[in-house]
């Protein structure tokens, strides 16, 4: 029996076809500037969020740290989310790396950040505080993708009170599919975005970040200075080009999925579920059984991310099929039977 892999949707395999276009692309050195590859993707993306530029990185945490660096200098602060992954999951990169001071704000319930909330924390301009410089969201949040009112207040702070605006898009493409509009409805609210195309998109690598060519050639800087500038990249952007040709719809069906499974999972006693929103799905499970759970799930060969906490996460993505979802329901079927 196969494996189903429910801890991220970093975990994908790229599909033949995918392996074919990386095979076939074109490369140059993208140091210089001369992968075609990477330079298609970075103005295909550039294209499709409305930005004047982008600029290929190996990963979401460097194209956030390089966002973050290119807005802001030393001294300089940004606001951002509590449980945000720039703050928390980057390892205070902004902090070690470009001397930028973070302003956590607590997230509503639904994962935005107050705008109240943010705008008293806003510094007075006053040699005792850090340069309030940029606020940073955070969309899908926990797959839930953030209201569209919400984004254009937001953005209307931030002009009002002269901060720039960043989108840690790492889902992106899933808060679009799941609110069925354009991802340049969503883009277009922000000075620059990052999006991940090695999580729902289903590429092995890879994140992009978009934003004015002034930003993006700051931006290009940091990324030598982080060890980030790649040489025949192409390979890797191949398969993003590929991806955002044939895997962005299909975030339907991981969507569909994840609601089939949050549906069937309501009917369990010791299992509750907590969210669902585009292709992820929180349950909780009392704590004295998380070791039983991870035993009972092994044995079906399912893989959740079981720590420490009664939380748990499952996410939807191009490796689980319906059949997979199916065996993920009979699983968790059988334990709160046990
Ligand atoms: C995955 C992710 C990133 C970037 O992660 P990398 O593993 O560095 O590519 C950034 N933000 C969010 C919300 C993520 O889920």
């Amino acid at each position: 029996m196969n494996w189903i892999d429910l801890r991220s949707d970093t975990v994908t395999q790229p599909t033949p076809a995918m392996r074919e276009a990386m095979a076939r692309a074109p490369v140059g050195d993208d140091v210089y500037g001369e992968d075609p590859t990477v330079n298609a993707l970075q103005q295909r993306l550039a294209d499709d969020l409305g930005f004047e530029a982008g600029l290929f990185v190996p990963s979401g945490t460097q194209s956030n740290l390089l966002a973050l660096i290119a807005h802001c200098q030393r001294g300089d602060e940004y606001l951002v989310g509590m449980d945000a992954h720039t703050y928390k999951y980057e390892g205070g990169g902004a902090a070690v790396l470009g001397s930028i001071q973070p302003q956590p704000i607590v997230h509503a319930a639904d994962g935005t950040l107050p705008l109240d909330a943010v705008e008293r924390a806003i510094k007075p301009i006053d040699p005792h505080f850090a340069r309030s410089r940029l606020l940073c969201l955070e969309n899908t949040w926990h797959g839930r993708p953030m209201p569209l009112d919400y984004l254009r207040d937001a953005r209307a702070l931030c002009d009002r009170r002269g901060l720039a605006l960043h989108l840690d898009g790492a889902r992106l493409y899933n808060a679009a599919v799941a609110q069925g509009v354009p991802v340049r409805d969503i883009a277009g609210h922000f000075d620059s975005v990052s999006v991940c195309l090695s999580k729902g998109l289903g590429a092995p690598v890879g994140s992009v970040l978009l934003g004015t060519h002034a930003l993006i050639d700051s931006a290009r800087r940091w990324r030598k200075v982080t060890g980030g500038g790649m040489r025949q990249a192409g390979i890797l952007a191949a398969a993003g080009l590929h991806a955002l040709d044939h895997h962005v719809t299909r975030l339907a069906d991981d969507h569909a999925r994840a609601a089939r499974l949050a549906q069937a999972l309501h009917a369990l006693s010791g299992i509750a579920v907590t969210s669902q929103h585009s292709n992820m799905v929180f349950i909780e499970v009392d704590g004295e059984r998380l070791d039983e759970l991870k035993q009972h799930m092994d044995a079906a060969r399912i893989r959740l991310s079981i720590g420490t906490t009664p939380a748990i996460r499952l996410v939807l993505h191009l490796d689980v099929d319906d059949d997979g979802v199916q065996r993920t329901i009979a699983a968790l079927q059988a334990f709160a039977r046990r």
